[in-house]
């Protein structure tokens, strides 16, 4: 079997959901290819911006619900489900990995949140492949959550593929909701731009460290929700992965859609 690569998408509004678009297009074509060059995943794990924690937590549950996490949209979206299995086999394995830190299984509590079907319900529009979500500790530093995604590196051999969904930038606050197309602030765009070239010269320390970049990073990432999925999966990334963006473009002035495929070149 492959190895399987890892990629970060940077999710959006939940509206995506209901549309078809350059960067929707953009996610299904990422999971083709996938599929088509190291064969069809056993297994999601995600890992959302929108499920944090005390501890951490790995759903359980053999049938995840899907969970509508927000509030005023239309009711067509709160129509939307996303009916992936879950994989209760997988979860004792994310939870053996990450030991001795403690883990808990969820049987009840969560599901699959719009972090996660967002996304999956345009890359793998079937929701036929099993899909399992972790958590992540909200009263951790950003190195610990990279350091969890190093211990998840040994799934990627087992067909699993491992997926973070969350923004590089993500300011809602200064963000011109009615305006896709708005023109990136200056600080979003020397914050993406620092993120992917620590990405692309493997250098994770400096998105580790984002803090240091001063107001571009507090701008940025107001709150590390939306940025931490991006430290699991450069902690899951290996040597010899090559490193692809798109969709890579920044909407509403203040929401980085960049997405990142880490992918094995030799197979
Ligand atoms: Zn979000």
């Amino acid at each position: 079997m492959a190895r399987m690569p890892v990629v970060f998408f940077g999710h959006g509004s939940p509206m995506i959901a209901l549309e078809t678009n350059a960067t929707t297009r953009r996610w299904a074509a990422t999971a083709a290819r996938i599929e088509r060059e190291y064969g069809r995943p056993r297994a999601i794990l995600c890992i959302s911006a929108h499920w944090m924690t005390q501890g951490i937590a790995v759903t359980a549950m053999a049938a995840p619900r899907t969970i509508h996490d927000f509030g005023a949209f239309p009711q067509t979206l709160f129509d939307v489900q996303y009916p992936a299995p879950g994989d209760p086999a997988l979860a004792a394995r994310v939870r053996d990995l990450i030991a001795p830190m403690p883990v808990a299984l969820d049987h009840s509590e969560w599901g699959l949140d719009h972090g996660t079907w967002s996304v999956l319900c345009k890359a793998y529009p079937n929701a036929d492949m099993p899909v399992v979500q972790l958590s992540m500790d909200a009263s951790r530093d950003a190195g610990y959550h990279y350091d969890i995604g190093r211990r998840l590196l040994p799934l990627r051999d087992e067909g699993v593929l491992i997926v973070g969904t969350g923004n590089i930038v993500h300011n809602l606050r200064r963000m011109d909701f009615y305006n896709r197309n708005a023109a990136p602030f200056d600080w979003a765009m020397r914050f993406n731009d620092h993120v992917r070239n620590a990405i692309l010269t493997d250098t994770p320390g400096s998105a580790i460290e984002y803090a240091a970049l001063g107001r571009d990073a507090q701008e940025s990432v107001p709150d590390p929700d939306h940025y931490w999925p991006l430290l699991y999966v450069l902690g899951a990334r290996d040597i010899g992965d090559a490193v692809e963006f798109g969709p890579d473009h920044i909407e509403h002035g203040s929401l980085s859609m960049t997405s990142i495929l880490l992918a094995p070149s030799v197979h």
